[in-house]
């Protein structure tokens, strides 16, 4: 039997303090029931709770330890930077280097603005799709997340032509009136929605893999249906690679679909274990914003040096050839592996996976 006792005290003595003892909802372990583990550290695949138990983490920080905890490459550069400072509200090189390298993995990201977090990326990225095409809707896909976003929490309503309903009190219901929320892997319902309003629609915002109802992925010819609906409207299309980039292949899902979006949000790997986040694409688009152009978007530690140091650590070993295949080989037998674990418990389930991401459904 698992002891935990020590994650329950802490749990009970976190949420005199802290709401629900979290600072993110799901690591309360609300949808799954149990309780939630305080962690002492991590190593390699491992990670250990307060109570001395070791666990082999697939969570990997919800995405952004691809090289798992304690990396040498990816501390060393850390500890390097550190000794120099951690923030100076200035530009420093680093930014320039990480800039460089998700470019060089993403050739439709011919510009990158670091920020701090997802939410923070494609926020900043709808704002400036708005801006530069000077129009308001947004269209979503149900099941789809990106970040807390206010405009974003939202879901479809009952018909196709009724308003979406917010799924979080504190978002009015005049900040979602411009988003439209429809089905994923339906290129109809796009066309539906695009044929009345097209003219009026900003942006297409999308995960190219839903990772976040499970692991859905996109259908043969969707994503190129996508594009060619954005082209024929003007529609600026963004691909979320919060997830998905430097995951699903070294160029994320745009690589491995071939399939070019205009803007390009990422977080979570191009971090490497600290708060980074980052929105990129078209020159022309991303000259938009200030100081070059008039869409606003600021940031106190955006760029900031130890997050930067980390990330470069951590793009520079992807960079390395044969990395995306080894981790094809190794989920495609973890993913097998658990098929066969359920299947020979009785247990009926079905398994999706692209790449490295991977999902049980019961
Ligand atoms: C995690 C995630 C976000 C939000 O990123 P945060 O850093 O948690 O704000 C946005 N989009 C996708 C696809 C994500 O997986």
């Amino acid at each position: 039997m698992l002891v935990i006792d020590k994650s329950r005290k802490a749990f009970k003595e976190a949420s005199e303090s802290i709401p629900g003892s979290v600072n993110s909802p799901v690591r309360a372990f609300g949808a799954v029931g149990g309780n939630a583990l305080f962690i002492e550290s991590g190593h390699g695949c491992y990670i250990n709770d307060i109570d001395g138990n070791r666990y082999v983490d697939y969570v990997c920080s919800w995405g952004p330890l691809i090289l798992g905890h304690l990396d040498k490459t990816v501390i060393r550069r850390v500890k390097d930077t550190l000794k120099r400072g951690t923030s100076f509200g200035a530009p420093t090189e680093l930014e320039t280097q990480l800039a460089q390298l998700i470019k060089e993995a993403m050739p439709s990201v011919e510009k990158v603005r670091m920020v701090n977090s997802g939410t923070e990326a494609t926020m900043s990225a709808i704002r400036l799709a708005r801006g530069y095409t000077k129009r308001d809707l947004v269209i979503k896909f149900e099941g789809c997340y990106h970040g807390h976003v206010d405009g974003l929490l939202v879901q479809a309503g009952s018909g196709a032509t009724t308003l979406g309903v917010p799924t979080s009190p504190g978002v009015p219901q005049d900040y979602i009136r411009n988003t439209i929320t429809i089905p994923f892997n339906n290129l109809d319902a796009i066309k539906e929605v695009c044929r009345n309003q097209g003219a009026k629609i900003a942006c297409i915002i999308i995960e190219p893999v839903a990772g976040n109802m499970g692991v859905v992925p996109p259908k043969k010819g969707y994503l190129k249906g996508l594009r060619n609906i954005s082209d024929k409207y003007g529609i600026v299309l963004i691909f979320d690679e919060v997830m998905t980039g430097f995951r699903v292949a070294h160029g994320g899902a745009q690589e491995l679909f071939k399939v070019t979006p205009d803007l390009t949000t990422l977080g979570k790997i191009i971090g490497g274990g600290l708060p980074v986040g980052a929105y990129g694409g078209k020159a022309e688009i991303m000259d938009c914003v200030s100081p070059n152009g008039p869409v606003y978007q600021a940031g106190t530690l955006s760029g900031n040096p130890l997050a930067m140091a980390s990330g470069i650590a951590t793009l520079e070993k992807l960079k390395k050839r044969g990395i995306y295949k080894k981790l094809e080989r190794r989920s495609k037998r973890l993913s097998e592996g658990l098929k066969t674990a359920a299947s020979d418990a009785g247990i009926l389930t079905y398994h999706t996976r692209v790449g490295s991401m991977l999902c049980t459904f019961f």
